[in-house]
């Protein structure tokens, strides 16, 4: 598998990457997971807007699908013609949330757009090439995390979650594990939103992953400390990601 960071910022856009959005390619199938604001103009560094095969979300705010808003007009209206609807698999609501932006009645161009697949609850599906395990992570709104496998490899993605038993079990022995990292140790974080980078490297070890990207750390923050938290608990192969990196899996 090959992973590229679109978008990596937490929360809101920063000034060198936009919100959380990862296209993970494997024989030939791109699939774009989340697309957070401002992703869709970093993704053309990557692919062409039309070279998207499907797309996964883990969940509904802003930071991880708003983009999908915009990337209608792109995919609708590209000068080398509509290529039909691609499939969006997601939380129950996407449709309502990506049709409530437009303002007026979009049921039209949203069926030319994208064919949508609500997944109904953690479980198993398989998207490509790519077997997909969903799993609730502890977030406020319905949230999806994933532990993904194509060709005898496997990455774990945390979404948004807070300390979660669930993300454990998804990472285990992974060989990638990509976790948010959004705040830091100190500050008076509320509970069950999101991890610091300590918290994060907890996870890591406790599932025994390969290797540990952390990401969706807020644009305010400091990455150096983040970074030193996790190195505090986590001795094995570990950075924090960058917008338009790019890895094998
Ligand atoms: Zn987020
Ligand atoms: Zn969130």
């Amino acid at each position: 598998m090959k992973l590229t960071i679109v978008g990596c910022a937490g929360t809101f856009p920063g000034p060198d990457a936009a919100c959380s959005s990862y296209l993970l390619e494997h024989d030939g199938f791109r699939l774009l997971i989340d697309a957070g604001n401002g992703s869709t103009g970093a993704l053309q560094r990557s692919c062409g807007l039309l070279d998207i095969d499907a797309v996964m979300l883990s969940h509904l705010h802003g930071d991880h699908y708003l983009d999908l808003i915009t990337y209608t007009y792109a995919r609708r209206y590209h000068p080398d013609g509509s290529p039909g609807p691609v499939p969006v698999h997601g939380p129950s609501d996407v449709e309502a949330h990506i049709a409530g932006a437009f303002g007026r009645p979009v049921d039209d161009l949203l069926s030319a757009v994208y064919d949508f697949h609500p997944v109904g609850g953690p479980g198993r599906i398989g998207i490509g090439p790519f077997d997909i395990d969903l799993g609730t992570v502890n977030h406020p709104i319905e949230t999806y995390g994933m532990r993904i496998t194509a060709g005898g490899r496997t990455l774990a993605y945390s979404a948004d979650s807070g300390v979660s038993d669930e993300l454990v079990t998804l990472a285990r022995d992974v060989d990638v594990f990509l976790c948010e990292a959004s705040y830091l140790e100190g500050d008076p974080n509320p509970p069950n939103i999101h991890l610091t980078g300590k918290q994060a490297a907890e996870h890591a070890s406790w599932a025994g992953v390969g290797r540990l990207l952390l990401t969706h750390l807020v644009p305010w923050g400091d990455a150096s400390r983040t970074l030193a938290e996790a190195e505090q608990v986590y001795d094995g192969n570990l950075s924090i990601v960058e917008a338009g990196a790019v890895y094998d899996i």
